[in-house]
């Protein structure tokens, strides 16, 4: 029996597998396999381990959270969506959404496409410039690796992403 070739190397004795993943105006080279292994190692996302009512809101909002290009993206890129790194709330909006950013990681490299960091012009950090996909989420990607669960901490990008959720846990406990 025949079976297809995949597009895979070893290098270092290692199993890396790359794709090409293209997603808007973006194009990224993903190490799938590695990315698809570093989520599988881990339980939960960031907001599971978290006892703070911000986190508990986003968990029980967080199968309506991503838009279905979005979880599609994930999917090609080898991220679990329901493990993120980190959530953290910004504001409550004037229409009583609540704002939050988040972040993920996959290994590998944006080939083309904008960088989320936009460095001010004396040098002494960045703002975001993140791209609106709906009314309430935002995302952007740049080389980063803060907080990461990956092994390596090389290699890394970064996707950064602002949502705005409903509060659907008890009332009594809402922020802001
Ligand atoms: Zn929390």
């Amino acid at each position: 029996m025949l079976f297809p070739i995949p597009v895979n190397q070893v290098i270092n004795q290692k199993f890396v597998s790359y794709s090409l993943v293209k997603y808007r105006d973006w194009e990224f080279e993903v190490e799938i396999l590695l990315t698809q292994q570093a989520y599988s190692n881990i339980p939960f996302g960031g907001a599971d381990r978290c006892s703070c009512a911000d986190c508990k809101n986003y968990v029980a909002n967080r199968e309506t959270i991503f838009p279905e290009e979005l979880t599609q993206l994930f999917n090609e890129l080898g991220i679990d969506y329901r493990k993120e790194i980190e959530i953290w709330a910004i504001q409550r909006l004037e229409n009583g959404l609540h704002q939050i950013s988040g972040w993920f990681h996959f290994k590998g490299k944006i080939i083309s496409g904008k960088d989320f960091r936009m460095p001010f012009a004396d040098g002494n950090g960045y703002s975001f410039d993140l791209t609106s996909i709906t009314e309430n989420f935002k995302i952007g990607f740049a080389p980063g690796n803060d907080l990461t669960f990956f092994e390596s901490k090389e290699g890394l990008i970064q996707i950064e992403f602002i949502t705005n959720i409903q509060w659907v846990i008890d009332k009594k406990d809402e922020t802001f």
